[in-house]
């Protein structure tokens, strides 16, 4: 029986041309800046690691504050440090979110519409949820992203 190309991780390598050992080091780099993570309130430790169309690796954390809602996922935190340090045009090829506690942490959905607007369209994301470690197309992950294109008048 073949397999659906998202499930194998050999049809993911070569539509992304990521090798495993790349996936690898975004996987242990997020794992690492998850320590910095600031999480007093739900001890629930974050990290991401973003690889652009350049080579680069940019790694975030989540920030959590007492208000609850001004929190923001290691995720964004990432993507908004990329940009601030390599300015708007880079691209996301791939990017991996782990956590200190070995837990289930796919992308949150507002994490998915803001990282949209900045994947490559083969880009490959890694997390684990509950059956264990997942490597995914964005595009599975997040298929009817949101897009603001109002008519134009003539
Ligand atoms: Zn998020």
């Amino acid at each position: 029986m073949l397999l659906p190309v998202e499930d194998d991780p050999v049809s993911l390598r070569i539509m992304s041309g990521i090798d495993e050992e790349t996936l690898e080091k975004l996987r242990s780099a997020a794992l690492k800046v998850a320590g910095n993570a600031y999480a007093p309130y739900s001890k629930f430790c974050v990290g991401a690691a973003l690889l652009l169309d350049d080579g680069s690796v940019v790694t975030g954390c989540n920030v959590e504050n007492i208000s609850y809602g001004l929190t923001s996922c290691a995720e964004r935190n990432a993507l908004f440090r990329a940009i601030s340090e390599r300015g708007p045009g880079r691209r996301i090829r791939a990017f991996a979110v782990a956590n200190r506690d070995g837990a289930p942490c796919s992308p949150c959905g507002a994490c998915r519409q803001v990282m949209s607007e900045f994947v490559t369209p083969d880009a490959v994301v890694c997390f684990s949820d509950r059956k264990g470690p997942q490597t995914r197309r964005f595009a599975e992950l997040f298929p009817f992203t949101f897009v603001f294109e109002p008519e134009t008048e003539a």
